[in-house]
C-alpha cells in the first residue's frame, strides 16, 4: 500500500504519517524532512534551496523528484510508502504515477487534511518554539499556507478524478484524525 498524505503546513502531516508508519508498517517519505538534511548537512543541493525553503515557495519539480526515485526505486520500500508533503503541484502528482508505474506499483489513498489558516498560525506559532524551523514564523506560514492552496487546487481535482482522494478534518484532535485515517486506511486493504 502507499499513501499519500498532504494539506498546508502545520495541518497535522508529519503527526500522522508517524502514527500511519507505525501502525501499518509503512516507511514515510517527508520531501520537506530530506530538503532541510540537505541545508543541514550543507551540501551544495542546500546551498541552492536554503533561500528558496526559507521563503515559503516550493523548491523545483525537478529537484523534489530526483529525490523521491531514490525511495521509489528501493525494493525495501516497495508498496510501503507514505508520501509526505510530496506530490504538491500536479506536475508532480503525473511525475510520481509515471514514476511508480515504472516501478510496477501505485497509489492506493491520498489523504487531505483540512485546517483553516487560523488553525495553521496557532499550530505553527506553538511548533516554533519546539522545532525551530528556520520557515516557521507567521509571515512565511501565511505565505506557505497560500503557497499551498494556490498549488494543491489542481492535484485535488486530479485525485478526486481518480477516485483516491479522502478528506480528514485536520481541526480535530490528534486522536481523533489517527481513528479516522485508520478506519479510511482498513477500507481500503478490504
Ligand atoms: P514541509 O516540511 O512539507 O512543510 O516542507 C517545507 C518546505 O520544503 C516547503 O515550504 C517547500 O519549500 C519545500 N518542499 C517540501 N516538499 C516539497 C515539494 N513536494 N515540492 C516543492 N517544494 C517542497
Amino acid at each position: 500500500m502507499n499513501i499519500i498524505i498532504f494539506g498546508p503546513p502545520g495541518a497535522g502531516k508529519g503527526t500522522q504519517s508517524k502514527f500511519i508508519v507505525n501502525k501499518f508498517d509503512l516507511y514515510q517519505l517527508s520531501t520537506g524532512d530530506l530538503l532541510r538534511n540537505e541545508i543541514k548537512n550543507k551540501t551544495q543541493l542546500g546551498s541552492e534551496i536554503s533561500s528558496i525553503i526559507n521563503s515559503g515557495e516550493l523548491v523545483s519539480d525537478k529537484i523534489v523528484g530526483n529525490l523521491i526515485e531514490k525511495f521509489v526505486s528501493n525494493e525495501a520500500y516497495k508498496h510501503k510508502i507514505i508520501f509526505d508533503g510530496y506530490p504538491r503541484t500536479l506536475i508532480q502528482a503525473k511525475n510520481l504515477d509515471d514514476l511508480l508505474k515504472k516501478y510496477k506499483q501505485k497509489i492506493d489513498i491520498v489523504l487531505k487534511l483540512s485546517v483553516s489558516l487560523e488553525t495553521v498560525k496557532k499550530r505553527i506559532f506553538e511548533r516554533q518554539a519546539q522545532e525551530k524551523r528556520a520557515d516557521d514564523n507567521e509571515e512565511i506560514a501565511i505565505k506557505r499556507y497560500k503557497t499551498y492552496e494556490k498549488s494543491s487546487e489542481p492535484l485535488i481535482d486530479y485525485y478526486k478524478q481518480s477516485n483516491l482522494l479522502k478528506v480528514v478534518n485536520g481541526e480535530a484532535g490528534i486522536t481523533e484524525i489517527n481513528s479516522e485515517i485508520s478506519r479510511l486506511i482498513d477500507t481500503i486493504k478490504g
